[in-house]
């Protein structure tokens, strides 16, 4: 397996360099017990990141960290697969992988992950949306409940209903040399519409001071209840939904040592075509 880095970026400007996976560790005998505890405790309000959107939008679509690695890490998140293989939804502990043909399974536990973002879902309220028109509208709804909840924390929410109308994309798997995000979408992303759906949204919401790691603002998944259909969201219309959340004070961010990663240029502004591929707006 590659060496693994990892930074850990807490409310208390902390930054610390560790091992990707906490539980390499080998804990010293006396307190451990204690100390696992909160650490554990700790996990479960942790962001963790794999790479950045910056790198996935640059080409960098190598795996870095395993499927079941990542599940230490969070039950609820949203992401991608090596080569761009579709896009991932993780629901109550499970990986999954709404594939380019429109077809979603289980992702395999040696399946490997380019980008994502996980935590453990632990509801801090709820609150009731009605007549969502489309996805700005929900987007607006969601920024009240984050202006409320504490607009420079991570949030990741979770929305079970019956969509009238979901219009998702995933894309087909890249080959090497892999072009940019944006080109690779160009050619090879497709689209889905269905109509009275149930399923459940998956979004997260990253804080403006994000925008060279991840994208400010929210960030849309979706799988149906029956775990058939899936993908990024592009557009939705919902009558009434709850959408439960868990806002997240810690953030801890996955890389990885590959030359070709050492590469890219991670500070060079991929803004637009970020907004490209997420919303399939120029
Ligand atoms: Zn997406």
């Amino acid at each position: 397996m590659k060496k693994l880095f990892a930074i850990t970026l807490a409310a208390a400007i902390l930054l610390s360099a560790t091992a990707c996976s906490a539980q390499q560790k080998t804990a010293e005998k006396t307190t451990e017990k204690k100390v696992e505890a909160n650490a554990q405790e700790k996990d479960r309000e942790t962001i963790y990141q794999v790479a950045l959107l910056q790198s996935l939008t640059q080409g960098y679509y190598d795996g870095i960290i395993k499927v079941n690695e990542l599940k230490k890490h969070g039950d609820i998140g949203i992401g991608t697969f090596e080569g761009v293989n579709g896009e991932m939804i993780v629901l109550d502990g499970k990986v999954y992988q709404a594939l380019g043909d429109g077809s979603v399974k289980e992702a395999a536990d040696d399946e490997t992950v380019p980008f994502s973002n996980v935590t453990f879902f632990d509801k801090d309220g709820s609150v009731k949306m009605s007549d969502i028109s489309d996805v700005n509208a929900l987007k607006e709804k969601l920024d009240s409940m984050v202006e409320k909840n504490g607009r420079n924390l991570f949030c990741f929410v979770k929305m079970n209903g019956t969509f009238e109308k979901m219009n998702v994309r995933s894309e087909i798997k890249q080959e090497k040399p892999y072009k940019p995000l944006d080109k690779a979408l160009a050619t090879d992303q497709r689209e889905f519409n269905y109509d009275n759906i149930k399923g459940t949204v998956v979004a997260l919401y990253c804080p403006d001071y994000m925008d060279g790691l991840n994208t400010p603002g929210w960030h849309f998944h979706f799988v149906s209840d029956d775990r058939t259909k899936g993908g990024h969201v592009l557009d939705m219309n919902i009558k009434n939904a709850t959408a439960e959340y868990d806002a997240t004070p810690e953030f801890d961010m996955c890389l990885t040592d590959n030359d070709d990663f050492q590469k890219i240029e991670l500070a060079k502004d991929v803004s637009s075509a970020i907004k490209k591929v997420e919303t399939n707006e120029e």
